[in-house]
């Protein structure tokens, strides 16, 4: 584990008091539902937490933001991963205008996610694109000084809550370019509503753009900058989904542990099985290791080191010891990790999206494989 600051010791200390609870007990509710919790949005809004990235004249966090966000997000995860799933798409949709924004973009829309508590969406993924970004359709064509947007994006996350998108199209035959992209402007409207198997909490929507008409300074960067920071996002965001799988592992070992300590079978607590002792085990050492790479991708990352391979070894190992350690533990609460009375059997829905978005891992042991290849 990392030294942390003063200032990160403080938040995480007070983000534990509060996930423990407002946030735990919230947790099994917004499952059951699928209703999108408002009330766990605006106390993250409250602590900050919705903009740990932005620019610290922008109320972002100072030093090391990308690391504040990774141990802020593992500490909701090990209550709820959907809740966590909020700051990573927070930072995820803001990326584009941080990172490639100009100072006029800056000062419109930091202002509407730090002062007006936007949600900002990320839309990339399309019916026929996923994995494969270069494959999207939509398309930004020029009219004097506009650019007019026509596409449908799926799987966004906060699609149907957010006030502000940042959506990737392609202006001409190879570029791709993002472009801010206000909630309420004409043409935008919402598709289906994803009913999922995990991460039910959190809100995933179609969006669908229709004749979308943007200022030509909506466009972000560039015209054909935008695949370059889509693949810099992921450096950012890899990290942040890593710290998600490893809080869900933890939440899980924590309950499952917990638990083994009360339950008896053949004459004596679980935990004193030495089969049950070997799964926590591999568990335990499985979140060490995760810790680490989460960590050290994070860091990289803010202190602007190339990361690229060290942020997809952190998503894929992080988010495939997530699927294995809530597998195991629903095996170490048997029949009851199994049903709804307990929060295991969560867990181990929500941990199999881990190892599917932001880059599935395949594609992240091919980007691992490729950075490898490269002199
Ligand atoms: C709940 C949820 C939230 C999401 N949120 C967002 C969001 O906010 N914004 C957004 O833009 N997208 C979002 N996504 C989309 C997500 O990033 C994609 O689902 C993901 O990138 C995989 O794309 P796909 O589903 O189209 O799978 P495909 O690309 O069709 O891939 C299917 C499978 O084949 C594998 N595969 C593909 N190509 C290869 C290859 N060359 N070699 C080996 N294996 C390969 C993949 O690893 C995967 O396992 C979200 C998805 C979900 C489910």
């Amino acid at each position: 584990m990392l030294e942390r600051t003063e200032e990160q010791e403080i938040l995480l200390k007070n983000l534990k008091r509060v996930v423990d609870e407002k946030v735990r007990t919230a947790a099994a509710e917004t499952d059951r539902t699928g209703i999108f919790n408002w009330d766990i949005v605006s106390l993250f809004w409250d602590l900050g937490l919705l903009k740990i990235m932005l620019p610290p004249e922008y109320e972002g966090w100072p030093s090391n933001p990308t690391h504040t966000l990774c141990l802020s997000i593992e500490e909701i995860a090990k209550a709820c991963a959907s809740s966590a799933l909020l700051l990573i798409i927070q930072a995820v949709g803001s990326y584009p205008l941080i990172f490639a924004g100009n100072e006029a973009q800056k000062k419109t829309y930091f202002p509407m996610i730090s002062d007006e508590r936007r949600l900002i969406g990320y839309l990339v993924t399309e019916p026929g694109a996923g994995s494969d970004v270069q494959a999207i359709r939509c398309a930004a064509r020029r009219t004097g000084d506009h650019y007019v947007l026509n596409g449908r994006k799926v799987f966004a996350t906060n699609g149907s809550v957010a006030g502000i998108y940042s959506v990737l199209a392609k202006t001409g035959e190879k570029g791709l370019s993002f472009f801010i992209v206000e909630r309420d402007r004409k043409g935008i409207s919402i598709g289906r509503v994803e009913d999922k198997c995990g991460f039910r909490g959190s809100n995933t929507a179609e969006v669908i753009l229709e004749d979308v008409a943007v200022p030509e300074g909506n466009l972000i960067g560039r015209p054909g900058d935008g695949f370059k920071v889509a693949m810099g996002d992921f450096d950012m965001s890899r990290p942040a989904v890593a710290a998600l799988s490893l809080g869900l592992a933890e939440g899980a070992v924590d309950y499952a542990v917990e638990y083994a300590r009360e339950r008896q079978t053949f004459g004596k607590p679980l935990i004193q099985h030495q089969a049950i002792q070997f799964l926590l085990a591999d568990a335990a050492t499985l979140i060490e290791a995760s810790r680490g790479l989460m960590e050290r991708a994070a860091i990289a990352f803010d202190s602007r080191q190339r990361n690229t391979k060290l942020a997809s070894m952190a998503k894929f190992f992080c988010s495939d010891a997530a699927m294995k350690i809530t597998t195991d533990m629903v095996q170490v609460l048997g029949g009851y990790g199994y049903v709804r009375d307990y929060p295991i059997e969560r867990m181990f829905r929500d941990a199999k999206l881990t190892q599917i978005f932001e880059g599935a891992n395949q594609i992240q042991r091919m980007i691992i494989g490729r950075e490898i290849s490269r002199r």
